[in-house]
């Protein structure tokens, strides 16, 4: 009977001891989601995103499948899936990516001097995961007069659902 006793204690104490390690484990997994390695990214993406998003590549214009798009949604990383561009800052730049005039929050994405090619741009990143979206210039519509110009394989459109609202015909909130 003791050695039942005991037996029962030490599964309790383990089951116990599991799930704390576990939920630590998820805890740290959380924190250190943007810290990933690029041999996880390297196993996460596809040949393309990771081409664009982690090696800092320019896919070919007019290649993107989010050129030409035009259905309500939200544009998220497609690397960590922070919400970065909803469609409705979306416009027809004629140039071959997909162009938006505003970010869906500032704090979203980073802008950085990009000095490569010998060329002044303004590097655009995902401010989450650090993954390289394209880049922005003056020459965008108004109201800011700014055009970002993003890859599509850094993109992934979720398309707005019932949750989604809208004022007028602009998408005020999204809800995945
Ligand atoms: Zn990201």
């Amino acid at each position: 009977m003791l050695a039942v006793a005991i037996f029962k204690f030490n599964v309790k104490l383990n089951y116990a001891g599991y799930a704390n390690v576990g939920g630590l484990l998820n805890y740290y997994r959380y924190m250190s989601e943007i810290n990933k390695t690029e041999d996880d990214w390297q196993k996460e993406l596809t040949l393309e995103q990771y081409q664009v998003l982690r090696q800092k590549g320019t896919e070919a214009p007019f290649s993107g499948k989010y050129v030409s798009a035009n259905d309500k949604g939200m544009y998220v990383c497609a690397a960590c899936g922070n919400k970065l561009f909803a469609s409705d800052a979306k416009f027809n730049a004629h140039c071959g990516w997909p162009s938006f005039f505003q970010a869906v929050a500032p704090e979203t994405i980073e802008v950085k001097e990009d000095l490569s090619y010998n060329m002044v741009r303004r590097e655009v990143l995902c401010k989450k995961c650090g993954g390289h979206l394209g880049h922005v210039f003056n020459d965008g519509p108004k109201p800011t007069g700014q055009r970002y110009c993003v890859n599509s394989a850094s993109l992934k459109f979720k398309k707005a659902g019932k949750a989604a609202k809208f004022i007028g015909d602009k998408l005020s909130s999204f809800d995945d």
